[in-house]
């Protein structure tokens, strides 16, 4: 696996018993892509209609140490991870 950002070989965090720290990261990884809003009746209840969002296109993106401790690859993490849409609440649920 490599880094999105830098391209360099990423490894899997490695734990260790007696370390200090006792374990060290070796990426972030988030799933995102794009999101579509689907409506769709309630198979559980015919006469209500659920909301939701559908994620296609997906792709994983990969930060190695170096790149996450940058100040625009977290502020792009973040907002990839936060960039759900808010749904409209339904009378019912509140
Ligand atoms: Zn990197």
């Amino acid at each position: 696996m490599e880094c999105s950002y830098c391209g360099q070989e990423v490894f899997p965090t490695v734990h260790r018993r007696d370390g200090n720290p006792p374990y060290r990261v070796g990426y972030y990884r988030l799933l995102t892509g794009k999101l579509i809003p689907v409506t769709m009746q309630n198979p559980r209840n015919v006469s209500e209609t659920i909301e939701f969002f559908k994620l296609v296109e997906p792709r994983w993106v990969i930060a190695c140490v170096n790149c996450f401790e940058r100040t625009e690859v977290r502020e792009e993490l973040e907002k990839l991870f936060s960039g759900v849409p808010e749904v409209k609440k339904s009378p019912e649920a509140e």
